[in-house]
């Protein structure tokens, strides 16, 4: 290990430098590498490491005067209290993250200026990291795709990061300056009369202070893109089913997460099937003679093949006949519905007889009996 630096170096102060030029020193250079402010710069961290170790001992007057009389050698070893080499670690150790920093920051500097100064919990407020919105988007599918299940890919217009001022909607550069219309305060008073009236400073929107809004984004952080999603359609989805695809929703704003995408499926009717649930019913014509020796019929399945139905004799119109399996696969849980055949008996017209067929019809007429009960209640 590199010998130790002086803390004093560190800090940049002299030997007898006041408390107050140490906290001083130490602020400026807290504001300068503090990791929050200085991602992924292992050199920043590095250094606030060490600005942060040498702040607490020379801060403390104590453990300074420890320090002017050994030198590191009053923190290492079993003297040391915690074992650990000067007893600090990370940036938790000295109990300072950047809420604390940037708090030090604004009640100290004179950023506000003679106005009011602002605490950082009330700047805060401003910066508040928001969760991005989420995004519905519709999309149609043939109820062959919803069968088989398909993947799509998708354009969706999105919020995203503006990448020229990294989301702060701050001119890259510029600084922000204390509100001319309220000072700072974010408050605006009146006077009507005997009444004082305060509202929210129109111009800052209560911030206190006004920044040069960056031209990519307008200030807001985010920028319109357009993005292209690839979204898996599950097997078994129906009319107004609801898939969420997380974190494709809007960007979040000051560091918020982003919000989520959420695909409304819209199934297309189908030319020869009805849907209802996870069954579907076709509609299976058939002619008097059929409806009364029974038959045998090829139905056309949804996976596109088909299925040898057998229509039994005496069939009655109307009667349902049920092809398990061959329905809907089951979104929330395994296997299919039903395909259900409905049976449709279809009387032709005397028009469409041949000469044969109506003699044979009226021969059949005779002989067939009449239903033994005439009346029934619908
Ligand atoms: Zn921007
Ligand atoms: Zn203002």
């Amino acid at each position: 290990m590199a010998e130790k630096m002086d803390y004093y170096e560190i800090l940049g102060v002299s030997r007898n430098a006041t408390q107050e030029e140490i906290k001083k020193a130490y602020r400026r250079l807290a504001r300068k590498y503090h990791p929050d402010l200085n991602p992924n710069n292992k050199e920043a961290e590095e250094k606030f490491k060490q600005i942060s170790e040498a702040y607490q001992v020379l801060s403390d007057p104590e453990k300074r005067k420890l320090y002017d009389q050994f030198g590191h050698a009053a923190f290492t070893g079993a003297g040391a209290g915690t074992g650990r080499e000067s007893g600090f670690e990370g940036f938790g150790g000295f109990g300072m993250n950047i809420d604390d920093i940037l708090e030090d920051l604004f009640n100290f500097s004179d950023f506000f200026g003679g106005g009011r100064r602002r605490t950082y919990q009330e700047k805060k407020r401003t910066y508040r990291s928001e969760r991005g919105e989420d995004i519905y988007q519709t999309v149609t599918i043939s109820l062959e795709d919803a069968y088989k299940g398909t993947t799509l890919t998708i354009e969706v217009p999105r919020y995203v990061i503006c990448e020229k001022c990294a989301g702060t909607g701050q001119k890259p550069g510029s600084q922000p300056t204390v509100c001319p219309e309220c000072g700072g305060t974010g408050q605006i008073t009146y006077s009507s009369g005997f009444m004082h009236i305060s509202q929210t400073c129109p111009r800052c929107k209560g911030t206190g202070y006004i920044q040069e809004p960056c031209d990519q984004c307008n200030g807001r952080g985010l920028v319109m893109k357009t993005e292209t999603v690839k979204v898996r359609i599950p097997a078994g989805v129906d009319n107004g089913t609801k898939l969420r695809v997380p974190g494709k929703g809007h960007s979040g704003r000051f560091g918020g997460p982003p919000g989520d995408l959420w695909i409304i499926v819209n199934v297309q009717p189908h030319w020869l099937y009805e849907r209802k649930g996870d069954n579907l019913y076709v509609k299976v014509n058939i002619n008097v003679a059929e409806a009364i020796t029974g038959t045998e019929i090829e139905i056309p399945t949804i996976d596109g093949k088909t299925e040898k139905v057998k229509i039994p004799e005496g069939t009655q119109g109307g009667q349902q006949i049920r092809i398990h399996g061959k329905g809907m696969p089951r979104l929330k849980s395994s296997g299919y519905g039903d395909l259900v055949v409905v049976v449709n008996v279809v009387i032709p017209s005397k028009k469409e007889l041949s000469k044969k067929a109506k003699k044979l019809v009226e021969e059949l007429s005779k002989e067939l009996p009449k239903p033994t009960t005439r009346f029934e209640k619908p």
